[in-house]
């Protein structure tokens, strides 16, 4: 699914390189918590808003936002959420 701004929703698989690139480890199949509803999912699960200059990850249960992460310019950034903790 696409909209006019070229926004596109993925799972999370789709931004397992941005994921590389922000935590520096393959992320896909850690799972998180989310703050909001208490939930727990892998990353690969997430529902992810990507654009061209951010990826907004989003709780795949109650929607809420995890995290995003920006590319407004050569490095990433990593704006917490409702992530409340991530099994390592
Ligand atoms: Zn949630």
């Amino acid at each position: 699914m696409s909209t006019a701004d070229g926004t596109t929703t993925v799972d999370g698989n789709a931004i397992a390189g941005a994921l590389l690139d922000v935590f520096g480890a393959d992320m896909t199949a850690r799972r998180g918590a989310c703050e909001a509803c208490g939930r727990e999912a892998a990353f690969a699960s997430t529902v992810v808003e990507l654009n061209r200059r951010s990826a907004i990850v989003r709780c795949p249960f109650c929607t809420r936002t995890l995290f995003t992460i920006l590319h407004l310019d050569a490095e990433p950034a990593l704006v917490l959420g409702s992530l409340g903790r991530i099994r390592v």
